[in-house]
């Protein structure tokens, strides 16, 4: 069994300790102290990262991972067997854990006190932290809970943790995700939560910071909560400042007025694609106004559009008004000699899957649809491409 200091007091950051053991696994080396600071992973928390130094030399701490009692530190090298090492957390992060971990009890406590509700499932990563809760939640719970659980931070009550016997734990309420053996550990919050859990947690409420909740899904019948608390909490506030700002500074408009700016650029851009799309039809009107004033005599050839902007739909309208005017091949051909070509093709008069067919085997396209129209791309110069159709036209 190692000793685990963390227990001891949670704020450790650096101990002595001998090599018990240390053997060689896959990758990595598993080393074994008789005690440790290194929590390993458990209750929802991931592992403690940092570093073992002995006599001529160091190893980094990449995992942790507990047996049986036994503590097994995953390291990147060899440590020599019984010697005298120090270890040292990476303590920043495990501080932040700590932070997420408390703030994460109080939210917890909280929720099961008002509706009843316990947590099934937490997750404590690098990053983010999500509680999930057998019931649901709506918006005013949540800022109510979360305002509530800054109170508790404000109060700076001091968490308690208790081992009691199996006949003290009779008389304790306490939340717990499982059926536990053998010792219990009780973290209590007076006034908030008392819940059976094994991790590091911090000395004092106030050591967590702000508790602020980033959001909440509909989950497994329940909730899915996201949560930030201490220094990921102000991270997340910066990163959230600097992009109100960026966006204020683009729309000339005071950090509060945001959104409603937003808002009324997307009904502009909305309001603009309708004109787009008015325009673009008007403008295919008049090129078929003046196609078919041309057209009058010659009512089988190709006619034959090239744009370096057009809709889809207009590209369509296009091609339908003049299959009315010619019974050669009508089409649409939107993009450039360079980067190629959308293009819609169409007939009355036709075999136009012969036609499409035979366009992209010469010009290496690609496309297809159903008669009386096709559409597909293709990359030639407008000049082969018309000298085509026009050719194809005559062929048939
Ligand atoms: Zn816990």
């Amino acid at each position: 069994m190692t000793e685990k200091l963390f227990y001891r007091d949670s704020c450790i950051r650096e101990f002595d300790a001998h090599v018990l053991s240390c053997g060689k696994k896959g990758g990595f080396y598993q080393v074994v102290l008789d005690r440790t600071a290194f929590f390993p992973e458990g209750g929802g928390q991931s592992a403690d990262t940092g570093a073992i130094f002995f006599e001529g030399g160091s190893v980094k701490v990449l995992d942790v991972q507990e047996t049986e009692g036994t503590v097994v530190h995953y390291t990147d090298g060899e440590v020599p067997q019984g010697a005298a090492v120090k270890g040292e957390l990476d303590f920043e992060e495990r501080f932040s854990k700590m932070q997420q971990h408390t703030g994460e009890h109080i939210i917890s406590g909280l929720v099961n006190q008002y509706f009843g509700y316990r947590n099934v499932g937490f997750h404590l990563g690098k990053e983010a932290v999500t509680m999930d809760y057998d019931g649901t939640l709506t918006e005013d719970d949540l800022r109510k809970i979360e305002a509530e659980a800054n109170h508790a931070v404000a109060e700076n009550i001091p968490v308690k943790v208790l081992y009691p016997t199996r006949e003290e734990l009779e008389s304790i309420t306490y939340r717990s995700k499982i059926e536990i053996e053998g010792q219990i550990r009780i973290v209590q919050i007076p006034g908030y939560d008392s819940c059976a859990c094994c991790a590091p947690h911090v000395k004092e409420t106030g050591s967590i910071g702000l508790i602020k909740i980033t959001g909440a899904i509909h989950y497994k019948g329940g909730m899915r909560v996201s949560m930030l608390c201490g220094f990921r909490a102000l991270a997340d506030y910066n990163r959230k400042e600097a992009n109100v700002q960026k966006i204020s500074t683009l729309l000339s408009v005071k950090q509060e007025d945001t959104a409603e700016a937003v808002n009324r650029l997307l009904e502009e851009i909305s309001g603009c694609k309708e004109k787009i799309k008015r325009l673009q039809l008007q403008y295919v009107e008049g090129c078929l106004e003046a196609a078919g004033r041309e057209q009058d005599q010659k009512k089988d050839t190709a006619l034959l559009l090239f744009e370096d902007e057009l809709d889809p739909a207009a590209m369509r309208n296009f091609v339908n008004g003049a299959m009315k005017l010619t019974e050669g091949i009508c089409g649409a051909f939107v993009g450039n000699d360079r980067k190629g070509y959308r293009y819609v093709l169409g007939t009355s008069g036709r075999d136009i899957l012969a036609a499409g067919r035979e366009l992209n085997q010469v010009f290496a396209g690609k496309g297809g649809g159903r008669p009386p129209m096709i559409q597909g791309s293709l990359t030639r110069n407008k000049e082969d491409i018309e000298k085509f159709i026009r050719c194809w036209g005559k062929v048939e």
